[in-house]
């Protein structure tokens, strides 16, 4: 749809309205943002609200001080609005969720004259389920009653005392409408095993035929959702429900446009949804309970019946699957070579290639064969009880019965398809496979060219875990894809009306080829790098001092607490990232002693209590020095007086024994390529940007940042590394 003037009157108009109302100065590479978001949208053609023009996404990386959300916001609204398609806006972490819902949304309808509305979309798990909440209520202390069942879903009872006492209360606040049954809204926090007794997800839930659907809380939020022009949501939530088809939760991709905001995450938080895993021993335990609740149901289903005959099926396919686990268990045992680590009290074993031998290969098509079966008898149980809700027909469970175990069954053969995806994925052929053959070739022939630059799929990865605790052991067994890009490409960006994805660090070592890679982007896709407002070179130093260790020496630990008490020395605030939580620890313990009241390590207390603490003593004019690891170093925003300096301890190498990035550095070793130049260096750069991002967060902001890993300057590429930060004055001891 190309712009016409009428959209492009509403940007221009929004913006300039945001500025005079908001007393602020246009900022170039915001201008910049918006023109490339909206040239963008102008450029997607359609039919009849369908998508002609080839995928494409428009990538977009903006840094701190852009204003970025209120970019993609001007940009976005009108254009979305004029489509009728909804604004998706999925953020990685809830701080930007709760700023873009409760800020930079209010900010902007109040000082613009957009019109416009949005809501929050959120999970299912997120809500209260009243039918499980009344469940839990009626069936305490009455062990025989027809609810009885739920209580298989919660696993053996532990309960605080006090708990039925909590959840009358919730009853009651639900009831008078003054709690809308989020969770988040519940004035204190929930425990998780508690929340867990009283929410439920989409294989449990009786949806129309619940008799709480008019009043249940998820279900009304959902429909805000029809009717929102905007939707907040986040990564995991868009995944699940592409996961689900797409529609399940959000609206359509094909109605949707997207905006991925901190979608560097995007490609992991992918390959989190799409792997899967088994632990053995505690399947086998799970497989005990199932047939404990197949007892327990049998007397509620007259002899002879399809359920009763269903019950008797999943009874003999669950005992072949805990004689193949068994069989499994065994094999993976003693033919692995199981090397422990004692601290860990873990041992890993990768599968080179992701090829099984040949005995494994063997056993995960039998436990395919034998959990597929499960799942099918569990799945016409289901529906068999399921059916029992339609009251037009007669039944032959009734519907007492149908209401209290439903949940039950499709609890456990939710709990099966899990298991069955490993299989599924164990089984699959190893080999790499060209694009042409993968998920991509469904697609339609016009949107060939428009298909993400990958040649070949790297094999899945596919490993195993042993863990010994004091009187148990198990395995778990593992896969998961080792790129996102044709995933992501064919549930995402082919199906998407549009999408644009920002952050502060999409690029690596100055290209975009790393997120190409691993997001799969359509071939068509814009990129752009919006120039900073920040005037770095008189706003900070970035110093590498003279060390007499390496990181790679013994002796390194003993220097960084040699040097740290100089180079906090002076400064009010400071921030110390480490690659390593032990030694962090080993640091802060050398040095607590004689830094009473300094130093707070991010392990001392939760996140946001730390940062509280940092920022008081600030105030009191106390000097504050913060030990952080990789989640510090990227998560943390302390503008100003709060954070002055930034000493990064180590270049943050990825862990070697990751199976995932293993896989990958095996790939591209095999095609001829260098891992340790092509992955693992791009990535320590990213992550090294993302550290050093932490110091200036307004245009205001003055500091330094000092590099204790003299690799930086002694490997050949460190000055790649140190030629992707930003323009600092650079202070170097030779
Ligand atoms: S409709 Fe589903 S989520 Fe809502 S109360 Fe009923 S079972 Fe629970």
């Amino acid at each position: 749809m190309a712009l016409t003037d009428d959209i492009k009157q509403s940007i221009q108009q929004g913006y300039r309205d945001v500025l005079a109302g908001k007393d602020i100065r246009a900022r170039y590479g915001q201008r910049l943002m918006i023109a490339e978001i909206a040239k963008y949208m102008g450029d997607i053609t359609e039919n009849d609200g369908q998508r002609t023009s080839p995928a494409a996404a428009c990538v977009v990386e903006a840094g701190t001080g852009t204003g970025k959300t209120l970019a993609y916001l001007i940009a976005a609204i009108p254009v979305a609005k004029a489509l009728g398609k909804t604004l998706v806006i999925s953020t990685a972490t809830v701080a930007l969720q709760d700023q873009i819902v409760l800020k930079d949304l209010p900010d902007l309808k109040k000082h613009s004259k957009m019109d416009f509305n949005w809501t929050l979309a959120k999970g299912r798990g997120r809500y209260l389920c009243m039918s499980r909440l009344e469940a839990r209520l009626h069936d305490e202390g009455n062990t025989d009653s027809d609810t009885m069942p739920l209580f298989l879903l919660d696993g053996p009872k532990n309960e605080e005392p006090g708990t039925r006492a909590f959840f009358e209360e919730m009853l009651a606040s639900y009831g008078s409408r003054e709690w809308d049954g989020d969770r988040d809204h519940w004035p204190e926090q929930i425990p998780d095993d508690v929340w867990r007794q009283v929410t439920t997800d989409h294989r449990q839930c009786t949806n129309r035929h619940c008799s709480y659907f008019d009043s249940c809380a998820f279900f009304d939020a959902r429909k805000d959702l029809d009717d929102a022009d905007i939707v907040v949501a986040n990564h995991d939530l868009v995944l699940a429900d592409l996961a689900l088809g797409g529609g399940a939760i959000l609206p359509e991709p094909e109605n949707a446009l997207y905006i991925f905001d901190e979608a560097h995450h995007l490609p992991d938080k992918a390959l989190n949804h799409f792997a899967a895993s088994l632990p053995l021993n505690a399947t086998r335990q799970w497989l005990k309970q199932l047939s404990q609740a197949l007892v327990k149901m049998q007397p509620y289903l007259a002899a002879g019946t399809q359920a009763a005959k269903s019950l008797d099926r999943i009874s003999s396919a669950s005992r072949e699957v805990d004689l193949v686990l068994n069989r499994v268990y065994e094999e993976a045992e003693q033919n692995t070579g199981w090397e422990f680590n004692e601290e860990r009290r873990t041992a890993q074993w990768r599968y080179p290639e992701g090829e099984l031998p040949e005995a494994m290969a063997d056993l995960s098509a039998e436990s395919r064969i034998a959990t597929a079966n499960m799942v099918r008898q569990l799945g016409v149980l289901a529906d068999e009880l399921q059916g029992a809700f339609d009251e037009r027909k007669e039944h032959e469970i009734d519907r007492e019965t149908a209401e209290a175990w439903y949940p039950v069954i499709g609890s456990f053969h939710a709990r099966a398809e899990d298991q069955l995806r490993l299989w599924t994925a164990w089984c699959e052929q190893g080999n790499a496979k060209p694009a042409s053959e993968s998920e991509t070739d469904s697609e339609a022939g016009e949107e060939k060219e428009s298909r993400p630059p990958v040649q070949k799929s790297p094999p899945p990865a596919r490993w195993a875990v042993r863990q010994r605790w004091d009187h148990a052991e198990d395995i778990t067994l593992y896969s998961s894809p080792v790129l996102a890009d044709n995933l992501l490409y064919s549930r995402l960006w082919s199906r998407a009306y549009g999408a644009v994805l920002t952050s502060a660090t999409l690029t690596a070592l100055g290209r975009f080829d790393r997120l190409n890679a691993r997001a799969g982007l359509p071939q068509g896709s814009r990129f752009l790098v919006v120039p900073s407002s920040f005037r770095y070179g008189e706003m900070a130093t970035v110093e590498v001092p003279a060390m007499s260790a390496m990181p790679t020496d013994d002796g390194f630990a003993d220097e960084l607490v040699k040097r740290l008490p100089d180079l906090w020395a002076g400064e009010k605030a400071t921030l110390v990232l480490f690659t390593s939580r032990r030694q962090m620890q080993q640091v802060r313990d050398a040095l607590a002693p004689d830094y009473p009241e300094l130093i707070i390590t991010q392990d001392d207390m939760a996140k946001g209590e730390v940062l509280r603490q940092h920022c008081s003593r600030v105030d009191e004019g106390r000097p504050s020095v913060l030990f952080g690891v990789a989640s510090f170093a990227e998560g943390i925003d302390l503008p100003g007086k709060y954070l002055h300096h930034v000493v990064i301890t180590r270049l943050p190498f990825s862990v070697p024994d990751d199976p995932i990035e293993a896989s990958l550095a095996e790939w591209v070793t095999q095609r001829g390529g260098n891992p340790f130049m092509e992955i693992t260096v791009p990535d320590a750069s990213i992550k090294l940007v993302q550290a050093v991002g932490r110091l200036l967060r307004t245009e205001q902001d003055t500091g330094r940042v000092t590099i204790l890993d003299r690799r930086i300057i002694a490997r050949r590429y460190g000055q790649l590394l140190l030629d992707a930060l930003p323009p600092f004055r650079r202070i170097i001891e030779r």
